[in-house]
């Protein structure tokens, strides 16, 4: 099981700040900014180009709801989002994921 499936079956810590039915938002361990949250589907596939219909909804869902988490996320003044997909994206983690990134203005 990957790390991303082991925090979502809770058999290892995560500080989580949002959970439902498809997804978890969590907040990254080694943050790149002042908020760096990762979006996390709880259905494993590691790449957008294993996308079928199913996880285009899924996918969906987690861009839709990332905005009306803003607020209590602390990204009202803005936020960008980063999927690393491959090596020369230094993707780490194999279970697709996306970077919640703000609360201060980043560097590019
Ligand atoms: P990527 O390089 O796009 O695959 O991103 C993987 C991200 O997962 C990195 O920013 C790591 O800091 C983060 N990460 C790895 N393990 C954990 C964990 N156990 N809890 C929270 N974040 C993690
Ligand atoms: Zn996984």
């Amino acid at each position: 099981m990957c790390v991303f499936c082991k925090i979502i079956a809770g058999e290892i810590p995560s500080t989580k700040v949002y959970e439902d039915e498809e997804m978890i938002v969590i907040k990254d361990i080694e943050p790149k900014a002042k908020c760096h949250y990762l979006c996390i589907p709880k259905e494993h596939f590691a790449l957008l180009a294993e996308m079928d219909d199913e996880r285009a909804e899924i996918v969906k869902h987690c861009l839709a709801k990332l905005p009306m988490l803003r607020k209590e996320l602390g990204l009202e003044n803005g936020y960008r989002l980063v999927i690393n997909q491959g090596e020369d994206a230094g993707q780490t983690v194999h279970h697709l994921h996306i970077h919640v990134l703000g609360g201060e203005t980043l560097p590019w």
